[in-house]
Protein backbone atom coordinates (compact mmCIF):
# COMPACT_ATOMS: atom_id res chain seq x y z
CA UNK A 1 0.00 0.00 0.00
CA UNK A 2 1.26 3.37 -0.92
CA UNK A 3 2.63 5.18 2.16
CA UNK A 4 5.11 8.25 2.03
CA UNK A 5 5.94 11.48 3.78
CA UNK A 6 6.61 14.80 2.13
CA UNK A 7 7.68 18.08 3.55
CA UNK A 8 7.89 21.16 1.47
CA UNK A 9 10.73 23.62 2.83
CA UNK A 10 9.71 27.36 1.91
CA UNK A 11 11.25 28.91 -0.43
CA UNK A 12 10.88 32.01 -2.79
CA UNK A 13 11.36 31.50 -6.51
CA UNK A 14 11.39 34.60 -8.87
CA UNK A 15 12.49 33.02 -12.49
CA UNK A 16 12.25 35.68 -15.74
CA UNK A 17 14.44 37.07 -18.35
CA UNK A 18 16.29 39.95 -17.09
CA UNK A 19 15.64 38.45 -13.25
CA UNK A 20 18.88 39.34 -11.68
CA UNK A 21 18.15 43.31 -11.76
CA UNK A 22 16.00 42.22 -9.15
CA UNK A 23 18.34 41.32 -6.79
CA UNK A 24 18.25 45.05 -4.59
CA UNK A 25 14.54 44.30 -4.18
CA UNK A 26 14.79 40.63 -3.07
CA UNK A 27 17.52 41.42 -0.77
CA UNK A 28 15.52 43.96 1.00
CA UNK A 29 12.40 41.71 1.44
CA UNK A 30 15.06 39.64 3.46
CA UNK A 31 15.93 42.73 5.42
CA UNK A 32 19.84 42.39 4.24
CA UNK A 33 21.47 45.34 4.19
CA UNK A 34 25.35 43.99 3.99
CA UNK A 35 24.89 41.24 1.68
CA UNK A 36 28.52 39.38 0.80
CA UNK A 37 28.46 38.10 -3.06
CA UNK A 38 29.95 34.54 -3.12
CA UNK A 39 31.49 33.25 -6.78
CA UNK A 40 33.85 31.36 -8.56
CA UNK A 41 37.18 32.91 -9.80
CA UNK A 42 37.36 34.52 -13.54
CA UNK A 43 34.01 34.55 -15.43
CA UNK A 44 32.08 34.17 -12.20
CA UNK A 45 33.70 36.74 -10.50
CA UNK A 46 32.80 39.40 -13.46
CA UNK A 47 29.55 38.62 -12.52
CA UNK A 48 30.00 38.50 -9.13
CA UNK A 49 30.86 41.93 -9.98
CA UNK A 50 28.16 43.12 -11.92
CA UNK A 51 25.86 41.57 -9.11
CA UNK A 52 27.66 43.61 -6.59
CA UNK A 53 26.91 46.85 -8.41
CA UNK A 54 23.49 45.78 -8.68
CA UNK A 55 23.53 45.34 -4.75
CA UNK A 56 24.61 49.17 -4.64
CA UNK A 57 24.26 49.94 -0.48
CA UNK A 58 23.55 46.37 0.37
CA UNK A 59 27.07 44.52 -0.51
CA UNK A 60 29.41 44.35 1.41
CA UNK A 61 31.57 42.85 -0.98
CA UNK A 62 32.83 40.28 -3.28
CA UNK A 63 34.40 36.64 -2.27
CA UNK A 64 35.04 35.22 -5.80
CA UNK A 65 37.26 32.19 -3.98
CA UNK A 66 34.04 29.72 -4.52
CA UNK A 67 36.16 26.34 -5.60
CA UNK A 68 34.60 23.05 -6.54
CA UNK A 69 33.50 20.53 -3.63
CA UNK A 70 34.26 23.21 -0.95
CA UNK A 71 37.58 22.36 0.17
CA UNK A 72 37.86 23.23 4.10
CA UNK A 73 40.47 25.74 3.26
CA UNK A 74 38.06 27.44 1.06
CA UNK A 75 35.01 27.03 3.59
CA UNK A 76 37.09 28.46 6.47
CA UNK A 77 37.88 31.83 3.87
CA UNK A 78 34.84 32.12 3.25
CA UNK A 79 33.86 32.23 7.07
CA UNK A 80 36.36 34.94 7.71
CA UNK A 81 35.27 36.77 4.38
CA UNK A 82 31.59 36.76 6.38
CA UNK A 83 32.92 37.73 9.52
CA UNK A 84 35.19 40.33 8.30
CA UNK A 85 32.78 42.42 6.34
CA UNK A 86 30.18 41.75 8.99
CA UNK A 87 27.66 40.24 6.31
CA UNK A 88 24.04 39.62 7.08
CA UNK A 89 23.32 37.53 4.27
CA UNK A 90 24.93 35.76 1.41
CA UNK A 91 24.33 35.91 -2.42
CA UNK A 92 25.46 33.09 -4.29
CA UNK A 93 26.12 33.59 -8.02
CA UNK A 94 27.38 30.73 -10.43
CA UNK A 95 27.06 26.73 -10.10
CA UNK A 96 26.87 23.75 -7.93
CA UNK A 97 30.27 25.43 -6.47
CA UNK A 98 29.25 29.27 -5.70
CA UNK A 99 26.40 27.73 -3.81
CA UNK A 100 28.15 24.87 -1.84
CA UNK A 101 30.63 28.01 -0.67
CA UNK A 102 27.58 30.07 0.55
CA UNK A 103 25.94 27.19 1.81
CA UNK A 104 28.67 26.00 4.45
CA UNK A 105 28.99 29.34 5.07
CA UNK A 106 25.19 29.42 6.11
CA UNK A 107 25.58 26.01 7.78
CA UNK A 108 27.70 28.01 10.60
CA UNK A 109 26.27 31.80 10.16
CA UNK A 110 22.81 30.84 9.84
CA UNK A 111 23.32 33.92 7.72
CA UNK A 112 20.34 33.74 4.78
CA UNK A 113 21.12 33.38 1.21
CA UNK A 114 20.17 34.35 -2.09
CA UNK A 115 20.81 31.75 -5.17
CA UNK A 116 21.17 32.83 -8.46
CA UNK A 117 22.14 29.69 -10.56
CA UNK A 118 24.03 29.77 -13.72
CA UNK A 119 24.38 25.81 -14.18
CA UNK A 120 21.66 23.43 -13.60
CA UNK A 121 23.60 21.43 -10.56
CA UNK A 122 19.67 22.20 -8.46
CA UNK A 123 22.35 22.81 -5.73
CA UNK A 124 20.44 25.76 -4.76
CA UNK A 125 16.98 23.91 -4.82
CA UNK A 126 18.40 21.72 -1.85
CA UNK A 127 19.43 21.86 2.04
CA UNK A 128 22.64 19.28 1.11
CA UNK A 129 25.98 20.49 1.77
CA UNK A 130 29.30 18.92 1.39
CA UNK A 131 32.63 19.79 2.49
CA UNK A 132 35.89 17.69 0.95
CA UNK A 133 38.76 17.27 3.28
CA UNK A 134 41.57 15.24 2.18
CA UNK A 135 40.45 12.75 0.03
CA UNK A 136 36.74 12.38 1.53
CA UNK A 137 33.69 14.05 0.79
CA UNK A 138 31.48 14.69 3.53
CA UNK A 139 27.67 15.74 2.86
CA UNK A 140 24.88 16.37 5.05
CA UNK A 141 21.56 18.24 5.17
CA UNK A 142 20.29 21.16 7.13
CA UNK A 143 17.31 23.33 6.50
CA UNK A 144 19.79 26.40 7.47
CA UNK A 145 21.77 26.04 3.77
CA UNK A 146 18.71 26.22 1.87
CA UNK A 147 18.83 29.61 0.07
CA UNK A 148 15.70 31.55 1.13
CA UNK A 149 14.86 32.98 -2.60
CA UNK A 150 16.45 31.73 -5.84
CA UNK A 151 17.00 34.26 -8.72
CA UNK A 152 16.44 32.44 -12.12
CA UNK A 153 18.11 34.41 -15.28
CA UNK A 154 18.03 32.41 -18.10
CA UNK A 155 20.35 35.33 -19.70
CA UNK A 156 23.04 34.57 -17.09
CA UNK A 157 23.51 30.95 -18.43
CA UNK A 158 23.79 31.93 -22.55
CA UNK A 159 27.84 31.95 -21.95
CA UNK A 160 27.73 28.84 -20.18
CA UNK A 161 29.94 26.51 -22.63
CA UNK A 162 28.44 22.91 -24.16
CA UNK A 163 30.00 20.69 -22.37
CA UNK A 164 29.93 22.30 -19.09
CA UNK A 165 26.12 22.82 -19.70
CA UNK A 166 25.62 18.69 -20.51
CA UNK A 167 27.68 17.87 -17.70
CA UNK A 168 25.48 20.09 -15.24
CA UNK A 169 22.12 18.65 -17.33
CA UNK A 170 23.29 15.18 -16.87
CA UNK A 171 24.07 15.81 -13.14
CA UNK A 172 20.57 16.82 -13.08
CA UNK A 173 19.40 14.09 -14.83
CA UNK A 174 20.97 11.92 -12.28
CA UNK A 175 19.47 13.35 -9.53
CA UNK A 176 15.83 12.75 -11.03
CA UNK A 177 17.01 8.81 -12.18
CA UNK A 178 18.20 8.24 -9.09
CA UNK A 179 14.62 9.86 -7.45
CA UNK A 180 12.90 7.02 -9.32
CA UNK A 181 13.73 4.32 -7.00
CA UNK A 182 15.41 6.11 -3.73
CA UNK A 183 14.01 5.50 -0.46
CA UNK A 184 12.00 8.81 0.29
CA UNK A 185 10.18 9.04 -3.50
CA UNK A 186 6.74 10.74 -2.97
CA UNK A 187 4.00 11.23 -5.67
CA UNK A 188 5.52 14.50 -5.94
CA UNK A 189 9.11 13.65 -6.41
CA UNK A 190 7.77 11.11 -8.94
CA UNK A 191 6.13 13.65 -10.98
CA UNK A 192 8.61 16.78 -10.85
CA UNK A 193 11.66 14.39 -11.80
CA UNK A 194 9.70 12.67 -15.00
CA UNK A 195 8.75 16.63 -15.77
CA UNK A 196 12.52 17.28 -15.29
CA UNK A 197 13.68 14.92 -17.52
CA UNK A 198 10.89 15.61 -19.98
CA UNK A 199 12.26 19.50 -20.01
CA UNK A 200 16.27 18.47 -20.45
CA UNK A 201 15.99 15.26 -23.02
CA UNK A 202 13.72 17.84 -25.75
CA UNK A 203 15.71 20.56 -24.81
CA UNK A 204 19.61 19.92 -23.81
CA UNK A 205 20.66 19.22 -27.42
CA UNK A 206 19.17 22.55 -28.08
CA UNK A 207 21.36 24.06 -25.70
CA UNK A 208 24.50 22.33 -26.77
CA UNK A 209 23.39 23.02 -30.78
CA UNK A 210 23.11 26.78 -30.00
CA UNK A 211 24.21 27.95 -26.35
CA UNK A 212 21.92 31.32 -27.36
CA UNK A 213 18.43 29.63 -27.44
CA UNK A 214 17.30 31.35 -24.87
CA UNK A 215 13.92 29.40 -25.18
CA UNK A 216 15.71 25.67 -24.28
CA UNK A 217 18.26 27.57 -21.99
CA UNK A 218 15.17 28.80 -19.93
CA UNK A 219 13.46 24.95 -20.30
CA UNK A 220 16.79 23.67 -19.02
CA UNK A 221 16.75 25.94 -16.16
CA UNK A 222 13.38 24.78 -15.12
CA UNK A 223 13.99 21.80 -15.54
CA UNK A 224 17.42 22.74 -13.55
CA UNK A 225 15.21 23.73 -10.11
CA UNK A 226 12.74 20.72 -10.51
CA UNK A 227 15.39 18.31 -10.65
CA UNK A 228 17.01 19.99 -7.55
CA UNK A 229 13.67 20.04 -5.58
CA UNK A 230 13.33 15.96 -6.12
CA UNK A 231 16.74 15.84 -3.91
CA UNK A 232 14.70 15.00 -0.47
CA UNK A 233 14.72 11.41 -1.09
CA UNK A 234 17.47 9.70 -0.23
CA UNK A 235 20.94 9.54 -1.70
CA UNK A 236 21.48 5.76 -3.36
CA UNK A 237 24.77 4.71 -5.19
CA UNK A 238 24.62 7.17 -8.08
CA UNK A 239 24.93 10.02 -5.72
CA UNK A 240 26.92 8.58 -3.26
CA UNK A 241 29.73 7.11 -5.59
CA UNK A 242 29.47 10.35 -7.29
CA UNK A 243 30.23 11.74 -3.70
CA UNK A 244 33.43 9.25 -3.18
CA UNK A 245 34.77 10.36 -6.55
CA UNK A 246 34.39 13.88 -5.90
CA UNK A 247 36.14 13.25 -2.53
CA UNK A 248 39.48 12.16 -5.28
CA UNK A 249 39.43 15.46 -7.04
CA UNK A 250 36.78 14.15 -10.22
CA UNK A 251 34.69 16.53 -10.96
CA UNK A 252 31.11 16.59 -9.98
CA UNK A 253 28.82 16.53 -12.71
CA UNK A 254 31.24 14.59 -15.31
CA UNK A 255 31.38 12.14 -12.93
CA UNK A 256 27.86 11.74 -12.40
CA UNK A 257 27.17 11.51 -16.67
CA UNK A 258 29.65 9.00 -16.75
CA UNK A 259 28.61 6.67 -14.08
CA UNK A 260 24.59 7.12 -14.17
CA UNK A 261 24.29 4.58 -17.46
CA UNK A 262 26.37 2.03 -15.54
CA UNK A 263 24.25 3.03 -12.27
CA UNK A 264 21.20 2.97 -14.34
CA UNK A 265 21.50 -0.35 -15.56
CA UNK A 266 22.55 -1.91 -12.18
CA UNK A 267 19.60 -0.47 -10.25
CA UNK A 268 16.95 -1.40 -13.00
CA UNK A 269 17.24 -5.23 -12.51
CA UNK A 270 15.69 -4.18 -9.22
CA UNK A 271 13.27 -1.67 -9.93
CA UNK A 272 10.42 -2.53 -12.07
CA UNK A 273 8.50 0.72 -11.53
CA UNK A 274 11.46 3.22 -12.13
CA UNK A 275 12.60 1.05 -15.66
CA UNK A 276 8.48 1.69 -16.40
CA UNK A 277 8.79 5.49 -15.64
CA UNK A 278 12.15 5.70 -17.37
CA UNK A 279 11.13 4.20 -20.61
CA UNK A 280 8.17 6.62 -20.86
CA UNK A 281 10.42 9.63 -20.26
CA UNK A 282 13.10 8.46 -22.69
CA UNK A 283 10.98 6.79 -25.22
CA UNK A 284 11.79 2.97 -26.16
CA UNK A 285 12.55 0.10 -23.89
CA UNK A 286 16.59 -0.02 -22.51
CA UNK A 287 16.61 3.19 -20.08
CA UNK A 288 19.82 2.63 -19.74
CA UNK A 289 21.11 2.64 -23.22
CA UNK A 290 19.19 5.25 -24.03
CA UNK A 291 21.28 7.13 -21.82
CA UNK A 292 24.51 6.11 -23.26
CA UNK A 293 23.21 7.41 -26.40
CA UNK A 294 22.48 10.66 -25.03
CA UNK A 295 25.96 10.66 -23.77
CA UNK A 296 27.11 9.68 -26.74
CA UNK A 297 26.10 12.42 -29.07
CA UNK A 298 27.22 15.05 -26.37
CA UNK A 299 30.30 16.91 -26.19
CA UNK A 300 31.49 15.72 -22.75
CA UNK A 301 34.02 13.06 -21.40
CA UNK A 302 32.53 9.05 -21.66
CA UNK A 303 34.93 7.21 -19.63
CA UNK A 304 36.45 7.62 -15.88
CA UNK A 305 39.83 7.35 -17.51
CA UNK A 306 38.71 10.14 -19.51
CA UNK A 307 38.69 12.54 -16.47
CA UNK A 308 41.41 11.57 -14.56
CA UNK A 309 40.40 8.63 -12.34
CA UNK A 310 43.14 6.46 -11.46
CA UNK A 311 42.33 2.95 -11.92
CA UNK A 312 44.21 1.97 -9.26
CA UNK A 313 41.77 3.37 -6.49
CA UNK A 314 38.59 1.01 -7.87
CA UNK A 315 39.19 -1.00 -4.63
CA UNK A 316 38.99 2.10 -1.89
CA UNK A 317 35.91 3.51 -3.77
CA UNK A 318 34.05 -0.10 -3.94
CA UNK A 319 35.42 0.05 -0.02
CA UNK A 320 34.08 2.86 0.61
CA UNK A 321 30.32 2.24 -0.89
CA UNK A 322 30.15 -0.65 0.61
CA UNK A 323 30.49 0.31 3.93
CA UNK A 324 27.46 2.47 3.71
CA UNK A 325 25.04 -0.79 3.41
CA UNK A 326 23.13 0.74 -0.14
CA UNK A 327 19.69 -1.31 -0.08
CA UNK A 328 17.70 0.51 -2.29
CA UNK A 329 16.52 -0.74 -4.97
CA UNK A 330 19.16 -3.08 -3.84
CA UNK A 331 22.33 -4.17 -2.12
CA UNK A 332 25.52 -2.94 -3.39
CA UNK A 333 28.59 -5.30 -2.38
CA UNK A 334 31.93 -3.94 -3.21
CA UNK A 335 32.31 -6.25 -6.17
CA UNK A 336 29.49 -4.53 -7.61
CA UNK A 337 31.06 -1.52 -7.40
CA UNK A 338 34.54 -2.97 -9.01
CA UNK A 339 32.15 -4.19 -11.92
CA UNK A 340 30.59 -0.72 -12.37
CA UNK A 341 33.79 1.09 -12.37
CA UNK A 342 35.55 -0.99 -14.18
CA UNK A 343 33.17 -0.68 -16.91
CA UNK A 344 33.02 3.11 -16.35
CA UNK A 345 36.89 3.30 -16.60
P1 LIG B 1 30.63 24.71 -11.00
O1 LIG B 1 29.82 25.57 -10.13
O2 LIG B 1 31.97 24.28 -10.51
O3 LIG B 1 30.78 25.43 -12.42
C1 LIG B 1 31.53 24.83 -13.46
C2 LIG B 1 32.35 25.88 -14.21
O4 LIG B 1 31.47 26.67 -14.99
C3 LIG B 1 33.09 26.85 -13.29
O5 LIG B 1 34.35 27.10 -13.84
C4 LIG B 1 32.22 28.10 -13.33
O6 LIG B 1 32.98 29.28 -13.10
C5 LIG B 1 31.69 28.05 -14.74
N1 LIG B 1 30.38 28.69 -14.93
C6 LIG B 1 29.31 28.59 -14.13
N2 LIG B 1 28.27 29.26 -14.66
C7 LIG B 1 28.70 29.80 -15.82
C8 LIG B 1 28.07 30.56 -16.85
N3 LIG B 1 26.77 30.85 -16.80
N4 LIG B 1 28.80 30.93 -17.91
C9 LIG B 1 30.11 30.57 -18.03
N5 LIG B 1 30.77 29.82 -17.08
C10 LIG B 1 30.06 29.44 -16.00
O7 LIG B 1 29.86 23.37 -11.45
P2 LIG B 1 28.42 22.78 -11.08
O8 LIG B 1 28.34 21.52 -11.83
O9 LIG B 1 27.37 23.79 -11.22
O10 LIG B 1 28.54 22.47 -9.51
C11 LIG B 1 29.33 21.43 -9.01
C12 LIG B 1 29.36 21.49 -7.50
O11 LIG B 1 28.03 21.56 -7.00
C13 LIG B 1 29.98 20.26 -6.87
O12 LIG B 1 30.78 20.63 -5.77
C14 LIG B 1 28.78 19.45 -6.42
O13 LIG B 1 29.07 18.58 -5.35
C15 LIG B 1 27.81 20.53 -6.03
N6 LIG B 1 26.40 20.13 -6.11
C16 LIG B 1 25.68 20.20 -4.96
C17 LIG B 1 24.35 19.86 -4.95
C18 LIG B 1 23.57 19.97 -3.68
O14 LIG B 1 22.38 19.73 -3.64
N7 LIG B 1 24.20 20.34 -2.59
C19 LIG B 1 23.71 19.44 -6.14
C20 LIG B 1 24.48 19.38 -7.31
C21 LIG B 1 25.83 19.74 -7.29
Amino acid sequence: MISFTHEVPSQRVVFALGAVARISEEAERLSLSRALVLATPGSGGRLGARVVELLGTRAAGLHAQAVIHVPKPIAEAGLAAARETKADGLVAVGGGSAIGLAKIIARDTGLPIIAVPTTYSGSEATMIFGVSDGSRKVTGRDIKVLPRTIIYDPDLTLGLPPAVSVASGMNAIAHCVESFWADGRTPVTLALASEAMRRFVNNLPAVVADGTDRNARAECLVAAWLAGTVLTVSNGLQHKLAHVLGGLGLPHAESHAIILPHVTRFNLAAAPEAEARLAETLGGDDPAGAITGMLERFPIPHRLRDIGFDAGKIDFVAGEIEAQSIKAPRRVSAADVRQLLNAAY
